[in-house]
């Protein structure tokens, strides 16, 4: 079973749903109309497919190799896949064109992200963070900085990585003691352990650009005193060419559960070069722009492993010949029928449809916003896509991997024992998965980033202009009864999502436990919600091309996962509510050493 990209799921999005051709006046939609978009998801198919995907299992079972000295080896193929991809201008599909980029929209390479994830997450995530070291270096680098780094960056040539866990501070940043030294020629000294370093090593790129978190002697304690430097593998001149090799090492590999073919690195730097980015004391707030980019890449990842894991199982459901149906054989010369005629077959992988379809286009519609931040020439609406993208950063990444991962585990259970086992990759898809809900902040963390700082931020300003575009929806569909039940669905989660926003205004000032015990279960409302306006969204463009006499089975076919999603996916909201607002009493109540 070999993985087929979702070309016509995302083309559907880009055309039908979101429309982006009524945005060809802003520069970067200029460059891509809907042919070439289409011309590129189709290239992008082809690559991700044909050269990622055969090295998923080589990646998996091969893993990373680290050598006294500190040198690492990808797994078998890596390198040459690296080199195409490079060749093929992949990397710099959303870049700048200042810096060499294509200036493309977000949007369109959020689709690529998905195929290539899907293919392969832990060759995908190398070019990954390199994109989000490009982006804290647009956002706060020096001019000297942009023009060295940039160029390079965007195109792939020299890689980057996030460096910021320590073995005594993952979540708590604040407890950070790596620390830069002036060097008293505009540089520093940076000297500390850093750990999980994804990419932090690697034999793909001919240098690596690490950006680190550490403390200037005498900065304050705690997070206010983070500052963010460039340290690079090798110093580089200032024409480019590569300098003296810096005093950052790899000193070890991680043996983990997935994504074996990613390097997650201990780096040790011991007086490294290094330079600061934007201003001392605010590293943080910088980091968090790559942080933020990452973390739609995660979300994106928990879409990409169950959209390959849902293809797997679907294709075994059809071969796999056990039992008959209750209805009747549907396979009567054969000796029993496809597993797919059983009912609990089909639940779980119409689950993952219902919820992949829809998690697909709120990553689309949410990355448009993002580009609508950047490009759009009314200040309004640059501001409410901002708007939009913080508050939903954190619902994505937590809902999207969550629910991510247990697509794969239903993948899993649709193959039976044969998924348990290694000859099939649903176990790659499990495991590989399986972080996603753990890094670039757990999907705890997410839902207290969500209920504390992106509810209230600039006075509860997003989600409300969230809840008054979805209010201006339903209204604008009145009349319309093809997409009656959508809508109807989705005012309904929203009303919840509403009461639930209510209750924590009120509950969770008065005691901040009530808001974090209800965090968790707020985010998945929020999620659920998210997809009901999508699928009320894919409803109404579906419709409209039947109405247009358009008998592609497509459209059908939509409307009955979206139906699906209505009956039995989105009555998860009403527990979710039950379940948060029940507060914070008896979880709390119970004694610490009882457990
Ligand atoms: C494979 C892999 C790759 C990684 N890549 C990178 C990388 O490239 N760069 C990098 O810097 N880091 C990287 N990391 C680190 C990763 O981001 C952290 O593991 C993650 O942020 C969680 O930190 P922690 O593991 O220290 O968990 P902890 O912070 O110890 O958390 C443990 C548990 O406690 C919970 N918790 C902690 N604090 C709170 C709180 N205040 N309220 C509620 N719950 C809380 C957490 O949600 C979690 O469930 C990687 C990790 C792995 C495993």
């Amino acid at each position: 079973m070999t993985y087929r990209p979702p070309v016509r799921e995302q083309l559907f999005i880009l055309r039908d749903v979101l429309a982006v051709d009524q945005y060809a006046a802003l520069r970067a939609f200029a460059e891509a109309p809907l042919e070439v978009i289409e011309q590129i998801l189709e290239e992008a198919a082809r690559f991700t497919s044909q050269v990622l995907a055969p090295l998923n299992g080589v990646g998996d079972k091969e893993g990373c190799t680290w050598r006294h000295g500190g040198e690492v080896t990808t797994p078998t193929g890596f390198k040459a896949a690296y080199a195409a991809l490079i060749a093929g201008g992949w990397p710099a599909l959303g870049a700048a064109p200042q810096f060499g980029g294509q200036g493309l929209p977000a949007v369109v390479g959020v689709a690529f992200s998905e195929m290539s994830s899907s293919a392969n997450m832990a060759f995908s995530m190398y070019p990954g963070l390199t994109h989000g070291a490009y982006s804290a270096i647009v956002n706060g680098g020096s001019d000297a900085q942009k023009a060295l780094y940039l160029p390079k960056l965007a195109s792939g040539e020299w890689a980057g990585t996030m460096n910021l866990t320590e073995p005594q501070c993952g979540t708590d940043l604040g407890l950070l003691r790596t620390k830069a030294v002036p060097a008293g020629d505009g540089s520093y000294r940076i000297s500390g352990e850093k750990i999980w370093i994804s990419g932090g090593e690697q034999d793909l790129t001919a240098n690596i650009v690490h950006l680190v978190l550490a403390r200037i002697e005498g900065a304050p304690a705690g997070t206010r005193g983070i500052s963010l430097f460039i340290v690079p593998k090798f110093i580089p001149n200032t024409d480019g060419s590569l300098g003296p090799r810096n005093a950052v090492v790899c000193a070890g590999l991680e043996e983990k559960m997935g994504i074996h073919g990613n390097a997650t690195c201990v780096m040790v730097h011991e007086e490294a070069a290094g330079w600061l980015v934007g201003e001392e004391n605010r590293g943080l707030a910088l980091m968090f722009v790559m942080m933020n980019e990452a973390r739609l890449g995660v979300a994106l990842q928990g879409v990409a492993q169950a959209e390959a894991a849902y293809q797997a199982a679907a294709a075994f459901a059809k071969e796999r010949l056990q039992g008959r149906s209750l209805t009747g054989p549907k396979n009567a010369d054969g000796p029993a029928d496809p597993i797919l005629v059983h009912p609990d077959v089909r639940r779980m992988l119409m689950d993952a449809r219902a919820i992949l379809e829809a998690g697909r286009a709120l990553l689309m519609w949410t990355a448009l916003r993002g580009d609508l931040a950047d490009h759009h020439p009314d200040e309004a609406v640059r501001q409410a896509g901002e708007d939009t993208m913080g508050l939903l950063t954190p619902v994505l990444k937590g809902y999207l991997t969550d629910r991510g991962f247990s697509i794969c585990s239903d993948a899993m259970q649709v193959h039976g024992g044969a998924g348990f086992t290694e000859h099939f990759p649903v176990s790659q898809y499990l495991r590989d998965s399986r972080i996603t809900l753990i890094y670039e902040g757990t999907n705890g963390i997410q839902a207290l980033d969500l209920v504390g700082r992106k509810l209230a931020a600039k006075g509860g300003r997003a989600v409300m202009a969230f809840f008054a575009e979805i209010d201006a929806f339903v209204e604008a569909q009145a009349g319309d009864g093809a997409v009656a039940p959508f809508v109807e669905a989705l005012a309904g989660a929203k009303a919840q999502l509403q009461e639930a926003t209510g209750w924590l205004m009120q509950n969770g000032l008065a005691n901040p436990d009530n808001a974090a015990a209800a965090s968790n279960d707020y985010l998945h409302l929020f999620g659920l919600t998210g997809l009901a306006y999508m699928w009320a969204l894919m409803a109404k463009a579906a419709g409209a091309r039947i109405a247009g006499g358009d008998a592609d089975l497509f459209y059908a076919n939509k409307l009955i996962v979206g139906r699906y999603f209505i009956e039995r996916i989105l009555p998860d909201a009403a527990a979710r509510l039950a379940k948060l607002t029940s507060g914070s009493a008896t979880l709390m109540s119970f004694p610490a050493e009882a457990f």
